[in-house]
Protein backbone atom coordinates (compact mmCIF):
# COMPACT_ATOMS: atom_id res chain seq x y z
CA UNK A 1 0.00 0.00 0.00
CA UNK A 2 1.46 3.50 -1.28
CA UNK A 3 0.21 5.56 1.87
CA UNK A 4 1.59 3.26 4.33
CA UNK A 5 5.12 2.88 2.33
CA UNK A 6 4.95 6.33 2.55
CA UNK A 7 4.30 6.29 6.24
CA UNK A 8 7.20 4.25 6.86
CA UNK A 9 9.42 6.58 4.63
CA UNK A 10 8.56 9.46 6.66
CA UNK A 11 8.73 7.62 10.40
CA UNK A 12 12.27 6.54 9.18
CA UNK A 13 13.31 9.46 7.74
CA UNK A 14 12.33 11.46 11.56
CA UNK A 15 14.21 8.32 13.04
CA UNK A 16 17.10 9.19 11.56
CA UNK A 17 17.09 13.05 11.99
CA UNK A 18 16.66 12.62 15.51
CA UNK A 19 19.30 10.06 15.77
CA UNK A 20 21.56 12.42 14.04
CA UNK A 21 21.67 15.91 15.52
CA UNK A 22 19.34 15.83 18.80
CA UNK A 23 21.34 15.48 22.22
CA UNK A 24 20.85 12.08 24.24
CA UNK A 25 18.23 13.05 25.86
CA UNK A 26 19.48 11.22 28.54
CA UNK A 27 21.84 13.82 29.16
CA UNK A 28 19.36 16.74 29.96
CA UNK A 29 17.60 18.20 32.53
CA UNK A 30 16.33 21.84 32.71
CA UNK A 31 16.32 21.78 36.36
CA UNK A 32 19.69 20.24 36.74
CA UNK A 33 17.99 17.74 39.40
CA UNK A 34 20.27 14.90 38.78
CA UNK A 35 23.90 13.81 39.51
CA UNK A 36 27.07 15.78 38.11
CA UNK A 37 28.46 15.27 35.00
CA UNK A 38 30.98 12.00 34.52
CA UNK A 39 32.64 11.06 31.91
CA UNK A 40 31.15 13.41 29.51
CA UNK A 41 33.88 14.28 26.35
CA UNK A 42 32.77 17.82 25.12
CA UNK A 43 33.31 21.61 26.92
CA UNK A 44 31.69 24.05 25.72
CA UNK A 45 34.14 27.74 27.18
CA UNK A 46 32.46 30.48 27.33
CA UNK A 47 34.79 33.75 26.98
CA UNK A 48 32.33 36.35 28.83
CA UNK A 49 31.19 39.73 26.95
CA UNK A 50 32.67 40.80 23.67
CA UNK A 51 32.24 43.12 21.07
CA UNK A 52 30.06 46.33 22.58
CA UNK A 53 30.01 44.55 25.74
CA UNK A 54 33.37 45.30 26.96
CA UNK A 55 32.61 43.97 31.08
CA UNK A 56 34.47 45.21 34.08
CA UNK A 57 37.07 48.03 33.11
CA UNK A 58 39.74 48.85 36.04
CA UNK A 59 43.31 49.55 36.31
CA UNK A 60 43.88 49.47 32.30
CA UNK A 61 42.70 45.79 32.14
CA UNK A 62 39.22 45.16 29.79
CA UNK A 63 37.21 41.78 31.25
CA UNK A 64 36.37 40.70 27.63
CA UNK A 65 40.55 40.32 26.53
CA UNK A 66 41.04 38.72 29.71
CA UNK A 67 38.40 36.13 29.91
CA UNK A 68 38.92 35.50 25.72
CA UNK A 69 42.63 34.99 26.76
CA UNK A 70 41.94 32.39 29.81
CA UNK A 71 38.83 30.92 27.73
CA UNK A 72 41.70 29.92 24.16
CA UNK A 73 44.50 28.92 26.89
CA UNK A 74 41.87 26.40 28.83
CA UNK A 75 41.19 25.40 25.31
CA UNK A 76 44.53 24.51 24.93
CA UNK A 77 44.75 22.57 27.85
CA UNK A 78 41.72 20.59 27.15
CA UNK A 79 42.48 19.75 23.85
CA UNK A 80 42.56 16.69 21.97
CA UNK A 81 41.67 14.87 25.27
CA UNK A 82 37.95 16.54 25.09
CA UNK A 83 35.93 18.02 22.50
CA UNK A 84 36.05 21.82 23.07
CA UNK A 85 33.18 24.51 21.64
CA UNK A 86 34.03 28.42 22.03
CA UNK A 87 31.50 30.00 22.49
CA UNK A 88 33.54 32.95 20.90
CA UNK A 89 36.92 32.73 19.49
CA UNK A 90 37.39 37.30 19.24
CA UNK A 91 36.18 39.77 20.02
CA UNK A 92 32.33 39.64 18.99
CA UNK A 93 29.33 40.23 20.95
CA UNK A 94 27.32 36.88 21.77
CA UNK A 95 23.79 38.08 23.22
CA UNK A 96 23.65 35.52 26.52
CA UNK A 97 20.40 33.84 25.60
CA UNK A 98 22.12 33.02 21.92
CA UNK A 99 24.83 31.66 24.30
CA UNK A 100 22.21 29.23 25.93
CA UNK A 101 20.60 28.30 23.14
CA UNK A 102 23.90 27.22 21.41
CA UNK A 103 25.15 25.63 24.43
CA UNK A 104 21.87 23.86 24.41
CA UNK A 105 22.81 21.84 21.25
CA UNK A 106 25.21 19.83 22.80
CA UNK A 107 24.38 16.78 24.76
CA UNK A 108 26.92 14.95 27.12
CA UNK A 109 28.54 18.00 27.79
CA UNK A 110 29.43 20.83 30.13
CA UNK A 111 29.65 24.69 29.97
CA UNK A 112 32.16 27.16 31.54
CA UNK A 113 31.94 30.35 31.70
CA UNK A 114 35.25 32.61 31.97
CA UNK A 115 34.30 36.27 33.32
CA UNK A 116 36.55 38.64 35.73
CA UNK A 117 35.41 40.38 38.67
CA UNK A 118 34.53 44.32 39.49
CA UNK A 119 34.07 45.55 43.09
CA UNK A 120 35.74 47.55 46.01
CA UNK A 121 39.29 47.66 45.67
CA UNK A 122 39.52 45.74 49.25
CA UNK A 123 38.03 42.90 47.37
CA UNK A 124 40.46 40.11 45.80
CA UNK A 125 39.77 36.52 45.00
CA UNK A 126 38.23 34.57 42.52
CA UNK A 127 34.43 33.20 42.73
CA UNK A 128 32.79 30.39 41.11
CA UNK A 129 29.06 30.67 40.52
CA UNK A 130 26.52 27.46 40.10
CA UNK A 131 22.50 27.19 40.40
CA UNK A 132 22.13 23.56 39.30
CA UNK A 133 22.67 20.55 41.44
CA UNK A 134 24.25 18.78 38.47
CA UNK A 135 26.90 21.81 38.79
CA UNK A 136 27.43 22.12 42.45
CA UNK A 137 30.55 19.62 41.93
CA UNK A 138 32.42 21.06 39.05
CA UNK A 139 31.95 24.35 40.66
CA UNK A 140 33.52 23.06 43.94
CA UNK A 141 36.68 21.57 42.25
CA UNK A 142 37.36 24.96 40.53
CA UNK A 143 36.83 27.22 43.33
CA UNK A 144 38.89 25.02 45.38
CA UNK A 145 41.49 24.92 42.61
CA UNK A 146 41.61 28.75 42.09
CA UNK A 147 41.43 29.15 45.70
CA UNK A 148 44.70 27.19 45.66
CA UNK A 149 46.23 29.76 43.69
CA UNK A 150 45.03 32.66 44.25
CA UNK A 151 47.67 34.40 46.86
CA UNK A 152 45.53 37.63 47.80
CA UNK A 153 41.57 36.33 48.81
CA UNK A 154 40.23 39.04 50.72
CA UNK A 155 36.26 39.81 50.69
CA UNK A 156 35.40 36.96 48.10
CA UNK A 157 32.25 35.01 48.30
CA UNK A 158 34.08 32.19 47.20
CA UNK A 159 31.30 29.16 46.02
CA UNK A 160 28.33 30.76 45.69
CA UNK A 161 24.84 29.41 44.26
CA UNK A 162 23.01 31.98 42.38
CA UNK A 163 20.63 31.94 39.60
CA UNK A 164 22.06 33.81 36.04
CA UNK A 165 21.16 32.90 32.63
CA UNK A 166 24.30 31.28 32.24
CA UNK A 167 23.96 29.28 35.65
CA UNK A 168 19.93 28.45 35.44
CA UNK A 169 18.61 28.65 31.70
CA UNK A 170 21.39 25.91 29.80
CA UNK A 171 19.85 22.36 30.11
CA UNK A 172 23.39 20.78 31.14
CA UNK A 173 25.72 21.76 33.90
CA UNK A 174 26.86 25.08 33.67
CA UNK A 175 29.28 27.61 35.89
CA UNK A 176 30.30 30.76 35.72
CA UNK A 177 33.96 31.16 37.00
CA UNK A 178 35.01 35.14 38.12
CA UNK A 179 38.33 34.52 37.59
CA UNK A 180 39.91 37.44 39.97
CA UNK A 181 39.32 41.22 40.65
CA UNK A 182 40.37 43.75 38.40
CA UNK A 183 39.67 46.31 40.86
CA UNK A 184 42.07 45.19 43.14
CA UNK A 185 45.96 46.07 42.23
CA UNK A 186 47.83 43.33 43.51
CA UNK A 187 45.43 41.34 41.66
CA UNK A 188 45.26 43.30 38.99
CA UNK A 189 48.91 42.89 38.75
CA UNK A 190 48.79 39.61 38.53
CA UNK A 191 46.08 38.96 36.17
CA UNK A 192 47.80 41.29 33.72
CA UNK A 193 50.59 38.77 33.43
CA UNK A 194 49.97 35.83 30.84
CA UNK A 195 51.52 33.02 33.26
CA UNK A 196 49.15 33.79 36.06
CA UNK A 197 46.62 33.67 33.42
CA UNK A 198 48.34 30.31 32.20
CA UNK A 199 47.74 28.84 35.67
CA UNK A 200 44.27 29.91 35.82
CA UNK A 201 43.67 28.14 32.62
CA UNK A 202 45.11 24.96 34.18
CA UNK A 203 43.64 25.35 36.94
CA UNK A 204 40.50 25.04 36.15
CA UNK A 205 40.95 22.61 33.22
CA UNK A 206 42.18 20.42 36.46
CA UNK A 207 38.87 20.69 37.79
CA UNK A 208 37.32 19.63 34.78
CA UNK A 209 39.19 16.59 33.59
CA UNK A 210 38.20 15.62 37.88
CA UNK A 211 35.08 15.87 37.37
CA UNK A 212 34.94 13.80 34.01
CA UNK A 213 36.98 11.14 35.55
CA UNK A 214 35.18 11.16 39.06
CA UNK A 215 31.98 12.73 38.96
CA UNK A 216 30.40 13.45 42.20
CA UNK A 217 32.59 11.29 44.03
CA UNK A 218 34.92 12.85 47.08
CA UNK A 219 32.61 16.00 47.33
CA UNK A 220 30.46 15.86 50.22
CA UNK A 221 26.77 16.09 49.93
CA UNK A 222 25.00 17.80 46.77
CA UNK A 223 22.96 20.29 47.26
CA UNK A 224 18.96 19.81 47.04
CA UNK A 225 17.29 20.75 43.42
CA UNK A 226 15.77 24.09 43.54
CA UNK A 227 12.70 24.01 40.87
CA UNK A 228 12.60 27.92 40.24
CA UNK A 229 11.84 29.21 36.69
CA UNK A 230 14.60 30.54 33.66
CA UNK A 231 16.80 33.59 34.80
CA UNK A 232 15.28 36.79 32.91
CA UNK A 233 17.40 39.77 32.46
CA UNK A 234 16.15 41.67 35.00
CA UNK A 235 17.72 39.43 37.36
CA UNK A 236 19.99 40.66 40.05
CA UNK A 237 23.18 39.92 37.48
CA UNK A 238 23.89 38.20 34.55
ZN1 LIG B 1 31.72 39.44 33.37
Amino acid sequence: MPLTRHLAAALLCLFLVACGSAPRLSQRSIYGDRPGPKGFNTVIIDAGHGGKDSGARARGLVEKQLALDVAKRLRSELWPGYKVVLMRDSDFFVDLDQRVARANRYGDAVLVSIHFNYGSRYRAGPETYYWRSDSYALAKRVQRNLSALAPYERDNAGLVRRRLRLTRNPALPCILVECGYLTNAKEAALVATSSYREKLAEAIARAIKDQARDGDAGMGPIPRPIYAPPSKAGDARG
